[in-house]
């Protein structure tokens, strides 16, 4: 990840457009965030709370209506060929690439009864780097989405419609059976501010951070374990199993309806081991985002540092998506003195921690975390102060 801004990108995807569909009409430029997700983890998609900020880093898309019904599209970040399809012939496949990700939203809107009126040309240019858990995936979808409301003048298509219509086509277009946090953050974030979902109902709270001295530094550990679209349905589909078991003795709908206390009283419903844990993390991760949330508004960051901290070892230990060099960069987050907390950010198997660093402490967390992950597993991990931006928008085109 370079710039924050955005500035190559942005000139770099209307010069590509240019270049590759030349032809007449408007050109318009849309951008959508990825996001870092600061507590609440996987719980998304049990009727959970989540605490995530939308990034400076991006998608970029240029993007041209078309006089017929094709679609085509192109990304600076992927192989250098134009992919083409049909509006009318768009259909859930497995061996689909990248495109799926944009194909899934078009799909989604013609599914959810908005039928474009006309096909279009769409480059990309993304300053994420994909698959390391900040959700260039939903940037993507909702670069996408955003773009085509514009376009088509959908007004009744509000942000939230575009973070539900987003995950729609991540569900059953992708096949990933995520929640909605990462394209309800890459739609409504907001400069400085993080929001406090409830995924159960949608309501929302913008939260300010009050960071004065500190900053949020990401750490990218540059490694994917293959893992992650598997496990993560498997995650999915344990919870359910877990719920299932519940529900045969209380009245809830989700996981997250239960504290932990009374989950701690009632778990022994749940039949197999595994599932049980997985339903531990997920109660008490919720519990701990509504804590850490509260510990936030009385300014008392040593109190969310700490349950950041917790997440992650709940997250190694119950939900068992970390991995070595996930839990070795969250321990030198531990570690260091003027680090508060530390902890894997996204779905897991690789990608980032997020740390809560004092600001006179960023330069030596940094030397360390490079140096000492450099010695242990021989990647340069890549450091980054984070800025947290706005959400999905249309951008002014400068003559
Ligand atoms: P994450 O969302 O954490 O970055 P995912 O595996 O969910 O990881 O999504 C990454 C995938 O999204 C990429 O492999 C690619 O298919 C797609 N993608 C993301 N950004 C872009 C882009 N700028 N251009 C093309 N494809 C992209
Ligand atoms: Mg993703």
């Amino acid at each position: 990840m370079e710039e924050q801004d955005g500035m190559k990108e942005k000139k770099l995807v209307l010069e590509q457009f240019e270049e590759l569909y030349g032809g007449h009409g408007q050109i318009r430029l849309f951008f959508a965030p990825g996001r870092v997700n600061l507590i609440g983890e996987h719980t998304d998609y049990n009727g959970g709370h989540v605490f995530p900020c939308a990034l400076g880093y991006g998608t970029y898309a240029a993007v041209r209506e078309r006089q017929d019904r094709k679609v085509r599209l192109f990304s600076l970040n992927m192989p250098k060929e134009i992919i083409e399809c049909d509006l009318d012939h768009l259909m859930p496949e497995t061996d689909l690439g990248w495109e799926a990700y944009p194909q899934g939203v078009i799909w989604a809107y013609e599914k959810w009864g908005y039928s474009l009126p006309q096909g279009i040309d769409i480059a990309y240019a993304g300053n994420i780097p994909a698959g390391s858990g900040l959700s260039s995936s939903a940037a993507i979808e909702v670069v996408t989405a955003i773009a085509i409301k514009n376009l088509f003048n959908l007004e009744d298509v509000g942000l939230v419609k575009i973070a539900q219509l987003c995950q729609y086509a991540e569900n059953h277009y992708n096949g990933l059976s995520c929640g909605i946090m990462d394209q309800f953050t890459s739609a409504l974030g907001k400069k400085d501010t993080a929001i406090f979902l409830d995924t159960n109902t949608l309501d929302f709270d913008y939260v300010k951070l009050p960071l004065k001295d500190e900053k949020l530094v990401i750490v990218n550990s540059m490694v994917k374990h293959s893992l992650v679209s598997s496990a993560y349905n498997e995650r999915q589909s344990e919870c359910k199993r877990a719920l299932c078991d519940l529900q045969e003795i209380m009245g809830i709908n989700e996981l997250c309806d239960l504290s932990p206390k009374l989950f701690d009283t009632y778990q022994s419903a749940i039949k197999d081991d595994i599932c049980r844990k997985r339903a531990r993390h997920v109660v008490h991760e919720n519990a701990r985002t509504l804590k850490a949330v509260d510990a936030l508004v009385e300014g008392d960051l040593e109190t969310f540092g700490k349950l950041m901290n917790e997440s992650h070892v709940s997250m190694r230990d119950d939900y068992e998506v970390s991995c070595e060099e996930m839990d070795f960069l969250a321990r030198l987050g531990w570690e260091t003195p003027g680090v508060l907390g530390s902890r894997m950010t996204g779905g897991g198997f690789g990608g980032c921690t997020v740390s809560l660093v004092k600001e006179e402490a960023v330069e030596a967390f940094t030397q360390k975390v490079t140096g000492e992950y450099q010695k242990k597993f021989g990647i340069r991990p890549k450091v980054y102060v984070a800025e947290i931006g706005d959400g999905a928008r249309e951008i002014a085109i400068e003559s």
